[in-house]
Order: structure tokens, then sequence, then C-alpha cells
């Protein structure tokens, strides 16, 4: 059983919202696991998703 943690708060209270895809109830952002490292994304209210530029599993964009 995979368990995650948010890569913001580092908390526990993470759903799964897809393959490889879950949601942070405590920061409210939506995150995605893969082998790159993870992605954080802000989810508006009409639901689209932002991308958060993150600490953690930065690929190549830089600044
Ligand atoms: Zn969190």
């Amino acid at each position: 059983m995979e368990s995650y943690h948010c890569p913001r708060c580092a908390g526990r209270n993470v759903g799964r919202v897809g393959s490889g895809q879950f949601y942070c109830w405590d920061c409210f952002i939506e995150f995605a696991v893969s082998w790159r490292g993870v992605r954080m994304y802000q989810v508006g209210i009409d639901g689209e998703l932002s991308r958060i530029d993150g600490e953690s599993g930065v690929e190549g964009v830089s600044t």
C-alpha cells in the first residue's frame, strides 16, 4: 500500500484523486508524483490547475 505525504506541509492528510495524483486537504493543493519528482498545483475555483513552483522535483525549468 502506497502512502504519500504532502510535499508542502509534509502532512498525511492526503487523498488520491487520480493515477499518481493526490490532493492535500491541509494546503488545498494537488500534487502529482512521478519519477521526475513532485509537481504541485493550485486548484482554482473553476477547477483549473495552475502549477506551483516547488522546491522538489524541478525538472530543468529554471527561474
Ligand atoms: Zn499539505
